[in-house]
């Protein structure tokens, strides 16, 4: 396939606007899969069961499709973007391969905030847009509405938004119709010139490893050429090649402006670098701008419920993230839950999806500790050191500490909301630290019964990974969307805060809290340990400090000996059943000083 007839491009949607159903339709018009193959709500873009279930893609799936267009064969290379904002950073690498984007709009849902993400990134790499308004099937679509937001907001000309249904198919030929007319074929380049291949994801094979998704910028790849990384200085030989249809399908090469994929021996995902640039080796190019590796930014401690479990654990860890490459992985010990490991993700959906799979692929029985954000400590001497657990963070801060400043990562979030949640969503954002806040009508001079709000403001982000999006999604009715970038650090007031057991601290329960909320999250936590702490045989104090001072306290009234004591008329069987599960509870019991306390009641305490 020449350049002139190759169309390299992207569906950018906020999510549930229709991106992985308009994805099967191309693929089912143009005859890369067939209407059996898809089924019935079976996206075949989204391989991983937690994606089938959750509805959201995560990880970019991509296909090439032939299409004849004017007697012409058209080789339309379809680059898919994960479909959340943990993966923002994410959509924008992967849109460096595109010349053109689809910008999805739901017709009953208008314009929302990861819309507007995604075309700012379009717009910035220079793409040409395609506006396409789906879902006009819906009794609810109001097509002529929301295209006058769309050019209120995009500065978008109505004449060329295209009306589809993705689910009927209604209108998608059009679509196709309009990648090859309306979006500039990649650049040309001839086969002799320089191999530069812009690697823009990667897939992990059980039986060859890494796969990496390439597109090719300039010269020719083939099966055995020899290759190296700009970012790693890594070499490698490809020992398979072809294009994604929309599986792997080997071809003798890869020419200029295509897009495919390529093995070529590495073991782990994380040497797939994601916006790295690959050459022949021996012929060095100028890598392509904007490298930067990923990075993580939530973590958490993961420990097994059963101490024996361990190993299984940390090798179920090991497979998965030979899987997923943005997933950072360290030992850790705690007096508490025992040994475990602590992860970095890149938000906390990437978390929960995670723990969902080791859940129901290797079958893991876990615990997993509250998310922390990476602090940044400024020494005295002007040292920075980045921490991701709270234990290590300085018990206390202040004029004897080496410890100048703490700072905390934050975020530019963007909230869409209809009017009348409007003081709902103030509320809420004043009640997480939002500074600079401003907002603005969306839609200007529609009819105000519609009237939506954008709101911008800058939040930390240890906001955001907590409860935000819940309480976001619930006191709006759903009605609000959100997203939002990386905004560097920010100093900010931050102190460790421990819970104390009889005076001894459970190390995994520690957390970092800012000056506001101290005495808020003080007795709630202490409130939650009480209530699922098992009465001991001595009074138990239950303290939140933060260095010397006490925040909170509750104390937990001594219980009797003998557990069948409170049994009446003595029921033998009961009796023993009884014993029988103190027995069972005797194995997970941790002893922190001199309280005894079952992994459950971790368990309890750490589950939302
Ligand atoms: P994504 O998150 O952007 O990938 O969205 P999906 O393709 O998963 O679609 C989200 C939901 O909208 C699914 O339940 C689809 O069946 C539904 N949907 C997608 N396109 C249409 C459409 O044109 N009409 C209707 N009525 N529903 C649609
Ligand atoms: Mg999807």
């Amino acid at each position: 396939y020449a350049c002139d007839v190759i169309r390299n491009f992207s569906i950018i949607a906020h999510i549930d606007h229709g991106k992985s159903t308009l994805a099967d339709r191309l693929l089912e018009l143009t005859g890369t899969i067939n209407k059996k193959e898809v089924g019935r709500n079976m996206q075949v873009l989204d391989k991983l069961k937690v994606e089938r279930e959750r509805g959201i893609t995560v990880k970019a799936q991509t296909a090439s499709m032939i299409h004849q267009y004017a007697d012409r064969n058209y080789l339309l290379n379809l680059i898919d973007t994960p479909g959340h904002v943990d993966f923002s950073w994410e959509v924008s690498r992967s849109l460096a391969a595109c010349q053109g984007a689809l910008l999805l709009v739901d017709a009953s849902q208008g314009v929302q905030a990861q819309s507007i993400s995604v075309f700012h990134i379009a717009k910035e790499r220079g793409l040409t847009i395609i506006p396409v308004l789906n879902k006009i099937d819906l009794p609810a679509a109001q097509p002529e509405l929301i295209a006058s937001q769309m050019e209120s907001t995009f500065g978008i000309n109505p004449a060329d938004i295209i009306s589809i249904s993705a689910k009927t198919g209604k209108g998608v030929e059009a679509v196709l119709q309009a990648v090859i007319e309306r979006i500039p074929p990649p650049p040309q380049s001839g086969p002799k010139d320089p191999v530069k291949a812009f690697l823009f994801d990667s897939l992990y094979d059980r039986y060859r490893g890494v796969i990496s998704l390439v597109n090719i910028q300039s010269g020719m790849l083939q099966k055995g050429d020899r290759i190296a990384s700009c970012h790693t200085r890594k070499k490698y030989e490809i020992t398979d090649i072809g294009i994604m249809h929309p599986e792997e399908v080997p071809t003798s090469s890869l020419h200029p402006g295509q897009v495919g994929y390529i093995a070529c021996n590495m073991k782990v995902s994380s040497e797939a670098h994601i916006g790295d640039t690959l050459h022949r080796v021996g012929e060095p190019v100028e890598p392509m701008p904007g490298f930067k590796p990923s990075k993580a930014m939530v973590f958490a401690g993961i420990f097994p419920i059963d101490s024996s479990d361990f190993p299984k654990l940390e090798e179920s860890i090991k497979r998965l993230t030979l899987t997923d490459r943005s997933v950072t992985v360290q030992r850790e010990s705690s007096s508490a839950l025992g040994q475990g490991c602590r992860l970095g993700f890149l938000g906390t959906l990437h978390m929960d999806v995670f723990r969902q799979r080791l859940e129901d692929e290797y079958d893991a029985n876990i615990i997993i500790t509250a998310p922390t954000v990476p602090y940044k400590l400024i020494y005295r001497d002007g040292k920075e050191v980045f921490i991701s657990n709270p234990t290590e963070f300085p018990d206390v801060l202040g004029v004897g500490s080496k410890v100048a400043e703490v700072q905390e990562p934050v975020v530019k979030a963007s909230i869409i909301v209809p009017e009348e949640y409007f003081g709902e969503m103030m509320d809420l954002c004043h009640s997480h630290r939002a500074e600079e806040l401003d907002h603005r009508y969306l839609d200007t001079g529609s009819d105000s019964s519609s009237s939506r709000i954008i709101l911008n403001c800058v939040l930390p982000l240890s906001e955001v990974v907590t409860d935000f999006f819940d309480q976001l999604k619930g006191r709006s009715s759903g009605f609000a969307s959100f997203d939002y970038e990386d905004a560097g650090y920010q100093k900010s007031d931050l102190s460790k805060m421990v819970f104390l057991l009889n005076g001894k601290p459970v190390d995994a329960l520690a957390i970092i809290v800012h000056k506001s909320a101290q005495d808020k999250v003080g007795r709630a936590w202490v409130k939650k340990l009480h209530t699922v702490i098992p009465r001991q045989l001595f009074e138990l104090p239950i303290q939140a400090v933060i260095g010397k001072k006490v925040i909170a306290r509750e104390t937990l009234s001594a219980i009797r000996k003998d557990v069948t004591a409170g049994l009446y008329g003595g029921h033998y069987e009961r009796k023993m059943k009884h014993l029988e599960n103190q027995k069972e509870g005797k194995k997970r019991m941790k002893r922190i000083g001199t309280v005894d306390l079952p992994q459950e009641a971790f368990f309890d305490i750490l589950k939302k």
